[in-house]
């Protein structure tokens, strides 16, 4: 078989999701965002591993994406959907009791004529200017809203990633502004917002990519170890180019191993002749571009070349393999491609 295997930890994500839980009191309930699949890990199992682990909600970005969840969890968690109530959604919100975080009036109009009694959140825009309510349109509905007894107030933050920048206390107080004397529970914080404090925890958390071994959770446990089997090795002898454009050149003889993976696959064209996969604990230099399905490696200093080399493991994580691409880990993570086999460790699978 030539396709990649995507290991996925269930018990480094649940013991990540543990952690995030301990970092705020007792007052704060802890959720978790499985939206895009989980982060490309697998919507259905991580989120039966997390209810293990005890989580009761869970943030998905779109209606279908909690379809998906909710056929995996049954009934009993709540699942709120960011976008909200958009056009189409009423019948996969009423069927699946899912939880809309309205985002606008349209939005809230839309949902109390369709969908009287189905649970809702909104929205609030703070200062990212992405989805939300603003100040003078909350200002307009919030009595309607609040009669109609909403069950979250939520708001995100757009530079928790950096707890000196000056937008995180802006946002916070104008969370305040918008939110104090409503007497209806509130939700700020994502892993970043998490990690500022308590000031950010409010009665509920929204973290996402600290479960799956990211950044800015700093001692996250990695959750993911991506294998690449080897298609074949070849000798390339001194002057001889490897891969389009030849864009690496042997110096000395070398051996080269082709594994199976590449672009299609998730692993950006930026990462050619930048970062090494791994046998075991020896680093092996990718050499030469990153293509659609294969990627060239230099094993010549290997005493034996294994069956598969590691991408993403214990000594490279998905934020070095994010840096050497020029992103971040989250677009690593949510590029893992379907191409992968992925196996579960650590849960019940
Ligand atoms: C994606 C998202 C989260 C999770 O963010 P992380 O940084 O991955 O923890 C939380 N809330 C909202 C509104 C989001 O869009």
């Amino acid at each position: 078989m030539a396709s990649g295997t995507l290991h996925i930890d269930l018990g480094a994500i649940a013991a990540n999701w543990r952690a995030l839980d301990a970092a705020s009191g007792p007052g704060t309930q802890t959720g978790a965002v499985v939206k895009a699949d989980a982060y490309g890990l697998g919507a259905g199992t991580v989120a039966r591993a997390l209810a293990d682990a005890g989580a009761r909600r869970f943030f998905v970005a779109q209606a279908e994406e909690g379809v998906a969840v909710r056929k995996a969890l049954g009934a009993g968690p709540q699942i709120s959907v960011f976008s909200g109530h958009m056009d189409g959604d009423t019948p996969l919100i009423a069927e699946h009791d899912l939880t809309p975080m309205l985002n606008s009036v349209d939005q809230l109009s839309r949902h109390l004529e369709a969908l009287p009694d189905q649970p809702f959140g909104i929205q609030l825009d703070t200062g990212m200017n992405r989805l939300g309510m603003e100040r003078a349109e909350w200002a307009a509905v919030a009595e309607i809203a609040l009669s109609r007894k909403p069950v979250l107030l939520m708001s995100h933050l757009a530079c928790a990633d950096e707890p000196d920048h000056p937008a995180n206390a802006r946002q916070l107080a104008e969370f305040h502004a918008l939110t104090d004397g409503t007497n209806v529970p509130r939700s700020l914080s994502a892993t970043g917002g998490i990690l500022l404090g308590p000031d950010y925890h409010f009665d509920l958390t929204r973290p996402g990519v600290g479960l799956y071994g990211g950044l800015p959770f700093e001692n996250a446990l990695e959750a993911v170890r991506l294998s690449l089997p080897v298609v074949q090795t070849r000798t390339v002898e001194p002057g001889e180019g490897v891969g389009y454009g030849c864009s690496w050149v042997a110096e000395r003889t070398s051996l080269v191993a082709t594994v199976s993976g590449g672009y299609a696959d998730g692993l950006h064209r930026a990462l050619s002749n930048k970062i090494d996969l791994w046998a075991g604990d020896v680093p092996c230099p990718v050499v030469g571009r990153v293509s659609m399905d294969l990627i060239t490696v230099d094993v010549t200093d290997l005493p034996e070349v294994p069956p598969a080399l590691d991408v993403l493991g214990p000594h490279q994580g998905v934020d070095a393999v994010a840096e050497a691409a020029g992103t971040i880990g989250y677009e690593i993570l949510t590029s893992l491609g379907p191409r992968y086999a992925r196996r579960y460790a650590g849960g019940r699978g």
